[in-house]
């Protein structure tokens, strides 16, 4: 008998069982897959990302085969922000939700998961989970309606059963333990973003860049084995022209997005791996706990990939959901608090305020003008610039940085004007221009 079954064995589950292993309890994690290996997933860290690896003691290692960066480069519709997320935003928003701030870091990586979700295996098996790679959970046993463990099949096909007082689906999108529970979706938006993205090598930009124009976006981000994460994406609603061609399309995207990436890829750049992509990534929430079982990452709530965000959102789920287990495994409190307590954490204004941000942007509409104006307004205003770019990657609340009288002194203090930048000359014909389908024609 566990105190803890954990289903999937990557960035929630993986990090849930090391940290409640940590607190002492017994702890099994299964997954169906083998480590060292990748998943449907690009892999940009932000600095709450690096901070969460930091204060399980995991950051060296990633580092040590990863390059990282303090400074990261946003370019929209031509008008740069370059910035960095300050240490103390980055505080506050562990003091906010975890109630304290070790650990913080400065750091942006972009790490395989083939590098990263290995390192987090080996450090629940050193922290005393018993780990099954290649383990299929096939059932869920229940008592009455409370869950109270798995039957599955084992690598060498043996049928076993095990036995725990709670089991955590992070067990991904397409979760076994949601769709077995028939946990409903909420809230669901299914408008989203296709992305496509590859590895390639032959130049080094240092730092990452996003990049938007119209409906299109691509990111360069250096990573492991001296590659670049190259990346594009665009309205769900132009996946399938964009299938066509994959790889026509994907140097078209970068050339339009951004004439100086898509040369530096052309000419420089050498792919080392195929493309990979996908066009599914409508955004749901889900019922988070109920009698026996609890649910961490993209298990109970996904969004689309465009900000970049749901490895860290399923480390801070991990970090939140071990909290709560540990008070309620050893009798601190009872279970079915302490899992509430998870749940109203995770169900946060903030969090649904952030919910609706990435949706929105998921979309892919062409910037508006007064978006763009905002872009420009913050240029020469570092401070805000930065806390623009904390807010975009759900480290400072949207309500902080949006509210109207913070708006209004940008707008004054601001040093340029929309004259000093292309896109304002002939704004409503381009940007009318921009819903025409790139690859139609
Ligand atoms: C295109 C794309 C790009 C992205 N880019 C980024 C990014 O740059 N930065 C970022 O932070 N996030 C990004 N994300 C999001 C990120 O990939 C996910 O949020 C993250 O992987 C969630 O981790 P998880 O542990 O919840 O689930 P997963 O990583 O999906 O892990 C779930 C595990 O459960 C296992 N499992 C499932 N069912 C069973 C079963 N029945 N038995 C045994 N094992 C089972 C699976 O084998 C899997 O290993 C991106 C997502 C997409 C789709």
């Amino acid at each position: 008998m566990f105190d803890a079954i954990v289903i999937g064995a990557r960035c929630a589950g993986a990090a849930t069982a090391l940290l409640l292993a940590r607190k002492g309890h017994k702890v099994l994690v299964v997954d169906r897959s083998t480590f060292p290996s990748d998943v449907i997933s690009t892999h940009f860290l932000w600095p709450h990302g690096t901070s969460y690896l930091n204060r399980w003691g995991l950051l060296d290692r990633v580092l040590a085969q990863t390059p990282s960066h303090t400074v990261i480069h946003m370019v929209n519709e031509g008008i740069p922000l370059s910035g960095s997320v300050p240490v103390e935003l980055v505080r506050q928003y562990f003091q906010q939700l975890h109630g304290d701030d070790s650990g913080v870091v400065q750091r942006y990586a972009s790490v395989r998961r083939r590098v990263l979700d290995k390192i987090l295996v080996d450090a629940a098996v050193e922290a005393g989970a018993e780990v099954r790679e290649g383990f299929v959970v096939e059932e869920l046993i229940s008592e009455g309606d409370r869950v109270v463990g798995i039957r599955g099949k084992t690598r060498q096909g043996a049928r076993v059963e095990e036995r725990a007082r709670v089991v955590v689906g992070a067990d991904g999108r397409n979760s076994f333990v949601a769709r077995t529970l028939k946990l409903p979706k909420y809230d669901e938006r299914l408008k989203c973003t296709f992305a496509y993205w590859t590895y390639i090598s032959g130049f080094n930009l240092q730092e990452a860049r996003i990049h938007r124009r119209g409906r299109l976006a691509a990111a360069v981000v250096p990573t492991n084995f001296g590659q670049n994460m190259t990346l594009v994406w665009g309205p769900s609603e132009w996946s399938e022209t964009f299938r066509r061609d994959v790889e026509g399309n994907f140097h078209r995207t970068l050339d339009f997005v951004s004439p100086e990436l898509g040369e530096i890829v052309r000419t420089q750049g050498k792919r080392e791996e195929r493309i990979y992509g996908t066009v599914d990534q409508a955004a749901y929430l889900r019922p988070l706990y109920g009698a026996g079982w609890v649910l961490a990452g993209d298990a109970g709530s996904f969004k689309d990939q465009c900000t970049a965000t749901g490895m860290t959102h399923a480390f801070r789920d991990a970090e939140l959901v071990s909290t709560a287990l540990d008070a309620g495994l050893s009798g601190r409190q009872p279970l079915e608090v302490a899992l509430k307590n998870y749940e109203s954490r995770r169900r946060s204004q903030s969090a649904a305020a952030y919910y609706d941000y990435v949706c929105t942007l998921a979309e892919m509409r062409p910037l508006r003008h007064d978006e763009l104006q905002l872009f420009v307004v913050l240029r020469g205003n570092q401070e805000e610039t930065n806390r623009f770019i904390a807010t975009y990657a759900d480290i400072a609340p949207m309500s902080e940085f949006f509210q109207a009288s913070n708006l209004l002194l940008l707008s004054d203090a601001a040093k340029e004007t929309s004259r000093d930048h292309a896109i304002f000359t002939n704004f409503e014909t381009t940007s009318r221009q921009y819903h025409q389908n790139l690859f139609a024609a």
